[in-house]
């Protein structure tokens, strides 16, 4: 087992004064980890129970695409402002380092009844209910939420109404 923390920088006051940036590229930068990561989140039953992944963006879609094509599944994708076409439904939610909003393509979710929500780092746990109320208000399933790291002294698992699994702790 590779040791991830090695591999993970962290960056005092970045985007915002008091905010500590977990950068988590450097496990891309390391093949044998890398591999050993998305195999890892692959076999996890969030992912094996779940029609279709759903990555947030933007850091979500490094490590939920590769997922997705490991395992023959399905993806779908959430996107911050601006950024998608067509019909969608857009939901907003607050950042531990501001305000944002995800949207869905109405289209992409319709053939599939659930989801694993996919991300890079869980810190407050806004982003992922986010995912997690626009799912399910459309009347998805949510099987989990599949995160490499996760900020365990914000305590998002408290308000999060979802499975999390996630392969670091920070
Ligand atoms: P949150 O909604 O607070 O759980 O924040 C999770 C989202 O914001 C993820 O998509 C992360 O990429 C990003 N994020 C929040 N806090 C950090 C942090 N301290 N370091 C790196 N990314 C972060």
């Amino acid at each position: 087992m590779k040791d991830f923390q090695e591999l993970i920088s962290s960056y005092r006051n970045f985007p915002r004064k008091g905010i500590v940036f977990k950068d988590l590229l450097g496990i891309l930068k390391d093949p044998d980890a890398f591999k050993e990561l998305i195999y890892t989140m692959s076999e996890d039953e969030v992912i094996k129970n779940c029609d279709a992944i759903a990555c947030i963006d933007a850091r979500g879609f490094i490590f939920g695409s590769p997922i997705a094509f490991n395992i023959g599944k399905p993806m779908v994708v959430l996107r911050k402002p601006g950024k998608l076409p067509g019909e969608l439904i857009t939901a907003d939610y607050e950042l531990e380092y501001g305000k944002n909003s995800l949207s869905i393509q109405k289209s992409s979710i319709e053939k599939f009844s659930s989801f694993a929500i996919v991300d890079d780092l869980l810190a407050t746990g806004g982003t992922a209910n986010c995912a997690y109320s626009l799912l399910s208000k459309l009347g998805k399933e949510v099987t989990g939420l599949s995160v490499v790291a996760e900020l365990r002294n914000l305590n998002a698992r408290q308000i999060l109404e979802m499975e999390v699994v996630s392969q670091i702790e920070l």
